[in-house]
């Protein structure tokens, strides 16, 4: 009996998970506050590392502190930093391969995979699977911790994270048999740790916005967030996060520094012979460089010195590898990396402070009521002085960085299953979503840094008679045209009845549930047909890629704007000339010449514009377009009485 009570969920539980790029966490806030899960003996932190072994057909998983520290040992077999390759595709994760020590190939739809040397053959398995691999740990930890069955989680992704890589994060959640209840900013998550947006201070004017910066440094990655707390006017309401802006590096982080000293122990072992100048040093031995480097690192924010003692030989001790390291020798080597982070601290505010309505830097910098600390690195003096610095602002370290993002997500979970505050709605689409539109502009439904979830409805018409079939296509980005976007996916609304172009009625519907998943559908309202698609991009963006078609968009605004109306103008005018043509055949004889002379002349002069602005948009004035439109629009008043007197003429016959 209590062996099937044990195995049920308690539906009430639901945990919070940091899946990171190094190292993940599971944490709960019950009724004896958040937590971090951790069974006795075991450190709280769970390297995000997976080793495969065994045969192909069957491998087995070694998960966690081991998994990491054998490494460089297994080379191949050990998948760390899979969040890199998390939906995307293999062309988006191109930049992160040089630094990946296992193999990735290209799978399915274009998505990177990994593959897996193994007995008997190989093995491809996908970022999802290995990711779900680490949450399945996490999950039976929690599980063992609270003695009950645990089946829904709140798992955080970093604010750049797109709906591809959002989406893969859920599927890894599935395959660890986890219902990902909530996919949560990290950023968002570290605010919601210190309880910024859930205090009830009554000294505080609560109808304030307050903004919060946000200084994530990890393993391999750095981010820095600034956000807008919209906080909750009542109990029982809704506090809201917006992520405004975000800047980074996805290459920099602790891992770079330990790097630095391993190759300062390399330099220096090899001016004393210890190792072969050319060839790079044994597994076993950068095996233990690489831990004595970290380990090292971790002292040095504690202590102002420490040594080292490394034995490179054959253990008699005649090669005796000694050496003390200061902080300050720490520090300089760490100088120039801190240095980039803090410059992405800057252009984090400068694109802020548009948003903030500052109207310098200065002035941006001001407006930040706190600084949240998040992940490992931040641990190092170093790093706490020159944000504190930038900022002028003494940083919130309270909760341990390591901690921070998971007891956030716990947070999230505990809020969510206690349904006392109701849902928080947390999050922001991060590009704008649209459809493509005929002559390749994109028409946006739904706006860059709305909340979701998020609904937009638009209607939408055939540009060509009898068409039963509209495809419909759905983009992402800041841009005007289709072509400097990037296609999320697209479908079919068929089963149309043969209509006139402009006639039928397609409702598009654009539904951005809680976690930024987007559904798109479209209906037909004579016909009533209908058809969805839930968008599950082929690959994600990088994060460089995201800032790219933001730059683009601001530098290239103007032009966007006047090709995407050239090109609305173009459709509609066509149109026009093909009803009026139309009409002037169909009517023939009932129309006088006077008047059929003049439409043809504005037919052929507005023809005759957009002739010239579909091969070359640039060498028509939108403006004229309009004005010659307007022309042949004004004086079709006339056409378009006889043809309806027409047409009633025809049903009565
Ligand atoms: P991620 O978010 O990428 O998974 P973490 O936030 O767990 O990463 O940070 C891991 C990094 O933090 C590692 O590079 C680790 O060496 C570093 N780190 C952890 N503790 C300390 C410390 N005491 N001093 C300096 N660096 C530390
Ligand atoms: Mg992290």
């Amino acid at each position: 009996m209590s062996s099937t009570e044990a195995a049920k969920p308690n539906r009430d539980v639901i945990v919070g998970i940091d899946l990171g790029t190094t190292n993940s966490l599971v944490a709960i806030a019950d009724e004896r506050g958040p937590r971090v899960l951790v069974a006795p003996g075991e450190r709280a932190l769970l390297p995000s590392a997976v080793r495969y072994e065994g045969s192909a057909d069957k491998p087995t998983t070694v998960v966690g502190d081991d998994a990491k520290e054998r490494a460089v040992e297994f080379p191949l077999t050990t998948i760390t930093s899979v969040k890199r390759l998390m939906g995307r595709s293999i062309a988006d994760a191109a930049p992160d391969l040089a630094y990946l020590p296992y193999t990735v190939v290209e799978g399915e739809h274009a998505t990177a995979r990994v593959l897996l040397p193994l007995a008997g053959g190989s093995r491809v398995v996908s970022p999802q699977e290995v990711s779900g691999t680490v949450l399945g740990a996490l999950k039976r930890r929690a599980e063992a911790v609270l003695g009950h069955a645990v089946s829904r989680a709140v798992v955080t992704v970093p604010a750049y994270f797109d709906d591809a890589q959002r989406q893969a994060t859920r599927d890894a959640g599935r395959l660890a048999g986890l219902e990902v209840v909530r996919i949560v900013n990290e950023p968002t998550a570290a605010a919601l740790a210190y309880g910024i947006g859930l205090e009830r201070d009554a000294s505080r004017n609560r109808k304030q916005d307050s903004v919060v910066a946000v200084f994530d440094l990890g393993g391999g990655t750095f981010d820095v967030s600034i956000l807008r707390l919209t906080p909750a006017q009542v109990e029982g309401e809704t506090s809201f996060f917006q992520v405004i802006s975000t800047a980074g590096d996805t290459r920099l982080g602790g891992d770079d520094i330990d790097h630095a000293l391993v190759a300062l122990f390399t330099r220096e072992l090899r001016e004393r012979g210890w190792l072969d100048r050319g060839a790079d040093p044994s597994p076993q031995v950068r095996r233990a460089l690489k831990q004595f480097a970290e380990e090292i690192k971790h002292r040095l924010s504690a202590q102002e010195q420490a040594r080292i003692r490394i034995d490179v030989g054959d253990g008699s001790g005649s090669r005796v590898y000694e050496r003390t390291i200061t902080r300050d020798e720490l520090e300089a080597m760490s100088a120039e990396l801190i240095g980039r982070a803090m410059r992405a601290c800057e252009t984090a505010l400068r694109d802020a402070s548009r948003e903030l309505g500052a109207r310098t830097q200065e002035d941006a910098r001001r407006m930040i009521d706190a600084v949240v600390l998040v992940g490992g690195s931040t641990r190092m003096p170093l790093v706490r002085r020159r944000v504190a610095e930038f900022f002028g602002l003494e940083p919130y370290t309270a909760i341990d960085p390591d901690q921070v993002v998971a007891l956030g997500a716990a947070v999230q979970g505990s809020l969510l299953s206690g349904g006392s505050r109701g849902s928080l709605l947390l999050d922001v689409v991060p590009l704008s979503l649209g459809i493509e539109t005929v002559g390749g502009a994109v028409a946006k439904l739904v706006m860059r840094n709305a909340p979701v979830p998020a609904r937009a409805v638009e209607m939408f018409s055939t540009s060509v008679d009898g068409q039963t079939s509209i495809k419909l296509a759905v983009y992402q980005g800041e841009r005007e045209m289709a072509s400097d976007c990037r296609l999320l996916g697209e479908f079919h609304l068929g089963g149309l009845a043969p209509m006139p172009a402009g006639i039928p009625q397609v409702e598009v519907e654009f539904l951005v549930d809680a976690n930024g998943v987007l559904r798109v559908s479209a209906m037909e309202r004579r016909t009533g047909r209908r058809a969805s698609i839930q968008v599950i991009p082929n690959h994600g963006l990088t994060r460089e890629e995201v800032d790219r078609m933001e730059r683009e968009s601001i530098a290239h605004a103007r032009e966007d704007m006047t090709r995407h109306r050239v090109t609305d103008l173009i459709v509609n005018a066509r149109l026009d000339i093909r009803w009026i043509e139309d009409r002037l055949t169909r009517l023939g004889e009932r129309i006088e010449p006077a008047y059929r002379d003049e439409l043809r002349g504005h037919v052929s002069r507005l023809r005759d514009l957009v002739d010239r602005a579909a091969s070359d948009w640039q060498s028509v004035n939108p403006d004229e377009i309009h004005r010659a439109k307007e022309l042949l629009d004004r004086s079709s008043v006339r056409l378009q009485e006889l043809s309806i007197v027409e047409s009633l003429r025809s049903r009565d016959a």
